[in-house]
C-alpha cells in the first residue's frame, strides 16, 4: 500500500464523489489537445484511486506525467454535478508525489530558490524581475536562443524571458489611501508577490478604484505571498507557513474584507481553512479568515460603483482567469464592471473560459502543451477584433502578451482593474496614489 504517504493525499471521500460519467471531458484543454483519457479529469482521478488502493507506485512515471501535465485550471471542477473538487484532489495528488519521490539535486535546488528564497521575498523578488526586464531589452532572449540550438536549458531560458512584460512597476504603495468622497468602509489590499514585484501600478490602480468608491484602503506592509504556487506544485508545507504569518499579520485588521486582484492568490487565499484543516491551532483562523477574502472586481460589483466611471471608446474582451471563474466562481462581477464603463464595447470572446497555458508554473515546466494553448488563446483573441484584452491575473497577462507579441497582434493586454482606473481618470477625476 503506497497510498498515503502525507496528510494532504487525496482522499477517499473527496475521490468518491466521481460517479465516471465524463461531463467534464469536453471541458478539459489538456483532454482537448492530447485526446488522451489519462490527460481528462475522470482518467487523472481514476488514477489517483488506483494509487490509493495501492496498485500504481505514486512515484511512478505515469503517475507524475499525468498529474503534472494537468493545468490545475479547474474547468472540470465548474462541469462536474457530482461536486468533484478536483483542485483538492490534483494539489494533495502533487503533494504526495513531492513527499515521496526523489528529485535531483539541481532540481530540488530549483525549488528551493523560487518557493523559499524568491516569492516570500518581495525585495528580492522585485530586484529579479527588474534584472528579467533589462536583460530583455538588452537582447538576452536573441543570445540565448542561438546558445539555444545546442544547449535545451538556454533554449528554455530564452521561452521564458519571452514572457517578461515590457517594463516592471515595484513602486512601494501609499501604507493608506483615504475614502473619497461618502465613505463606505475600510478595507484591506493584499498586494501579493508577483503583483508586488512587477505590477504595483496595478496595485495602486485597485487601492484608488475602491477609494474612489467611498472605501478606505490599508497597505499593511507585514503581508507575504498567499502560497499559491507552492501548493500547485505540491509544497503544501511551505504554503501553510506563508499562510499562518498572512494569517497572523492581518486578522486583528478592522477591516470590512482582505481584497486581492490577483485570482491564483484570491482562490488560494479562500482555500486556507482547507490548507489548515489538519492543525488544530490554526484551522479556524485560516476559515475565519478565508471568508473574509474578496476578489476585487466581486468586492466592487456586490457594494455597487457608488462614482461613475467616465467614457472609454475601445473595443474590449473579456478572458476569464481560471482561477476566478473556476477556483472562485467569478464570472458576471467583472462583466458588471465593464458595462459599467461608457462607451466602451466588449466583445465576446470565443473559448473565454479555457485556460491561456500560463496556470501557475505551467509554461515553465510544460511549455509543449501551454505553446498550444496559448496559440488557441490567441487565435481566438485576434479574431474577436478587440482592442485590448482584459483579465485579472499576473500570470494570465504575461503569456497571452507575450502570445500576442510573438504574431504581432495590435491587441494590448490590460487588468481589469486599471482599465477602471483609466475609466475614472477620463472622467477627470485623478483620485489618490
Ligand atoms: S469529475 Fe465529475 S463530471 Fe468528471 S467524470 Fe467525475 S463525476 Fe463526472
Ligand atoms: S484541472 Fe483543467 S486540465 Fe486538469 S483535469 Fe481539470 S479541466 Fe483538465
Amino acid at each position: 500500500m503506497t497510498g498515503y504517504p502525507n496528510v494532504d493525499a487525496p482522499s477517499p471521500e473527496l475521490l468518491q464523489r466521481c460517479v465516471h460519467c465524463g461531463f467534464c471531458l469536453p471541458t478539459c484543454p489538456t483532454y482537448a489537445v492530447l485526446g488522451v483519457e489519462m490527460d481528462s479529469p475522470r482518467g487523472r482521478i481514476r488514477l489517483m484511486e488506483t494509487v490509493w488502493q495501492g496498485r500504481v507506485e505514486v512515484a511512478s512515471d505515469p503517475f507524475e506525467r499525468h498529474m503534472y501535465g494537468c493545468l490545475d485550471c479547474r474547468a472540470c471542477e465548474t462541469a462536474c454535478p457530482s461536486g468533484v473538487e478536483f483542485g483538492k484532489l490534483m494539489e494533495g495528488a502533487r503533494s504526495q508525489i513531492e513527499a515521496t519521490r526523489r528529485r535531483s539535486r539541481a532540481e530540488r535546488l530549483i525549488r528551493v530558490i523560487a518557493f523559499r528564497g524568491l516569492l516570500p521575498r518581495p525585495a528580492v523578488l522585485g530586484t529579479f524581475a527588474q534584472f528579467s526586464v533589462l536583460s530583455r531589452r538588452l537582447g538576452a532572449g536573441a543570445v540565448l536562443r542561438a546558445v539555444g540550438k545546442r544547449v535545451r536549458v538556454a533554449r528554455r531560458l530564452a521561452d521564458l524571458l519571452e514572457l517578461v512584460p515590457a517594463r516592471a512597476s515595484a513602486r512601494k504603495l501609499a501604507a493608506t489611501y483615504p475614502a473619497l468622497g461618502t465613505r463606505r468602509g475600510r478595507v484591506a489590499l493584499f498586494v501579493g508577490c508577483v503583483m508586488r514585484a512587477a505590477f504595483a501600478d496595478t496595485n495602486a490602480a485597485t487601492a484608488r478604484v475602491l477609494a474612489r468608491n467611498g472605501f478606505e484602503v490599508l497597505v499593511p506592509e507585514t503581508q507575504t505571498c498567499c502560497g499559491a504556487l507552492h501548493a500547485h506544485a505540491g509544497e503544501r508545507a511551505d504554503a501553510r507557513v506563508l499562510a499562518r504569518r498572512n494569517i497572523a499579520s492581518l486578522e486583528a485588521l478592522e477591516v470590512d474584507a482582505f481584497i486581492v486582484n490577483a485570482a491564483g492568490c484570491g482562490a488560494a487565499l479562500k482555500e486556507y481553512g482547507w490548507l489548515l484543516k489538519d492543525d488544530a491551532a490554526w484551522s479556524e483562523r485560516g476559515a475565519r479568515f478565508a471568508a473574509r477574502v474578496k476578489d476585487a472586481s466581486e468586492f466592487l460589483a456586490d457594494a455597487g460603483l457608488s462614482a461613475a466611471p467616465g467614457p472609454l471608446a475601445a473595443r474590449v474582451a473579456y478572458d476569464d482567469p481560471c482561477h476566478l471563474l473556476h477556483g472562485q466562481r467569478i464570472r458576471e462581477q467583472p462583466r458588471a464592471l465593464l458595462a459599467a464603463i461608457p462607451e466602451l464595447r466588449v466583445v465576446p470572446l470565443e473559448e473565454a473560459d479555457w485556460c491561456c497555458g500560463s496556470a501557475g508554473t505551467y509554461n515553465v515546466t510544460q511549455p509543449e502543451l501551454s505553446a498550444k494553448l496559448l496559440e488557441r488563446k490567441v487565435g481566438h483573441i485576434t479574431r474577436s477584433g478587440a482592442e485590448l484584452l482584459v483579465t485579472a491575473n499576473p500570470g494570465c497577462q504575461m503569456q497571452i502578451a507575450a502570445g500576442l507579441r510573438a504574431v504581432g497582434a495590435p491587441v494590448t493586454v490590460v487588468h481589469l482593474m486599471d482599465l477602471l482606473d483609466r475609466a475614472y481618470r477620463a472622467s477627470g477625476d485623478t483620485g489618490a496614489g
